[in-house]
């Protein structure tokens, strides 16, 4: 089962999600549901590939992890999925402390709250944000109010077992069409940091836009505007708005403009990110990961801070976490 996770890991980080990919999602959901003492014997009867789902890549794979063999399918992947990274981009790469923008299973994301903390540990992240859907977005299982305190309380016992490593509590929030919260401050002064984006209605006029999100960015509860113009590189256009009027509300109201490192986002594209530079603003390098490996993707929003020339010291997940936690309360 570790084995089919690494592969998934590395495919994932390589945003690789054809055939070959969702083969191996198939069978690491066929080995965790058969039990190993039947997977053992089908590995020594050669019969794995009995099962619906396994195939030959993967029952060799399979029969070498049980057999304790090295596994070279594994280490051949590793290096050819490694997200490149440069020399530039390395530094602040180097300075990142965690990652303030990523998904559980509990709203779309494909893995569990303490895999992707797990993960955030092994690549040297001293805390992350867990920032799942708000309800508004229900095909992307959005949480309520209780699932969200649920959720608050699952942390809490994580925390305890992960130590000194830190999971903050947080949420990914809709921005409402007139510019208010898909959760009101009752819910989200709770919570400490509190992403904001746009996900509806992207397509609104430029002075609607404007209004949105300015409304939305100078509300006390939001910390992070999350991926500012919903674009979809190649397949979705960004949305328009004046840029001065939000960064500068951005600037004001302590609020940071995230640099969002999914591949067909890379969002806020170059021209707004060097505004929001010439507005003093404050930013963040998140990963807005749904799964394990897309935790590795903070290589290309540090490429993009650097080719901008974002100061390093404004890039808030730079910072020990009680100075984070410092800002994001207004202190
Ligand atoms: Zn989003
Ligand atoms: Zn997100």
């Amino acid at each position: 089962m570790e084995a089919l996770e690494q592969v998934v890991h590395y495919l994932d980080r390589a945003h690789d999600t054809g055939f070959k990919a969702k083969a191996f999602v198939r069978a690491l959901d066929v080995v965790r549901s058969v039990p190993p003492d039947e997977l053992q014997q089908r590995a020594e009867a050669g019969t794995l590939t009995d099962l619906d789902g396994i195939g030959d890549s993967t029952a060799a794979i399979i029969t070498q992890a049980l057999d304790g063999d090295d596994l070279p399918y594994l280490a051949d992947l590793d290096a050819k999925t490694q997200v490149p990274i440069t020399a530039e981009g390395e530094r602040y790469r180097r300075a990142l402390k965690g990652d303030l923008h990523l998904h559980s299973r509990w709203s779309d994301g494909g893995a569990t709250i303490e895999a992707m903390a797990r993960t955030a540990i092994a690549l040297g992240h001293e805390y992350m944000v867990l920032t799942d859907h708000s309800p508004r977005l229900t095909v992307a299982h959005g949480l309520c109010a209780d699932r969200l305190a649920e959720q608050v309380a699952d942390v809490e016992v994580l925390n305890e077992r992960l130590a000194p490593f830190r999971i903050l509590t947080g949420i990914e929030v809709d921005i409402l069409e007139d510019g208010t919260l898909d959760h009101g401050p009752e819910v989200l002064s709770k919570l400490d940091v509190v992403v904001a984006s746009v996900h509806s209605k992207l397509r609104m006029g430029h002075d609607e836009m404007t209004a949105r999100m300015v409304r939305a960015v100078a509300s006390p509860d939001v910390d992070i505007l999350g991926h500012c113009t919903g674009r979809l590189i190649g397949k979705r256009e960004p949305s328009t708005f004046d840029p001065d009027y939000v960064f500068a509300a951005c600037a004001q109201f302590h609020t940071a403009v995230e640099i969002n490192c999914r591949p067909e986002r890379l969002d806020p594209p170059r021209p707004l990110l060097q505004m929001a530079v010439e507005y003093g603003c404050y930013f963040t390098i998140d990963s807005d990961a749904h799964s394990t490996g897309q935790l590795e993707w903070q290589p290309h929003g540090c490429d993009r801070a650097a080719e901008v020339g974002v100061p390093v010291e404004r890039v808030l997940n730079t910072w020990p976490v009680e100075e984070l936690l410092r800002w994001v309360a207004g202190e």
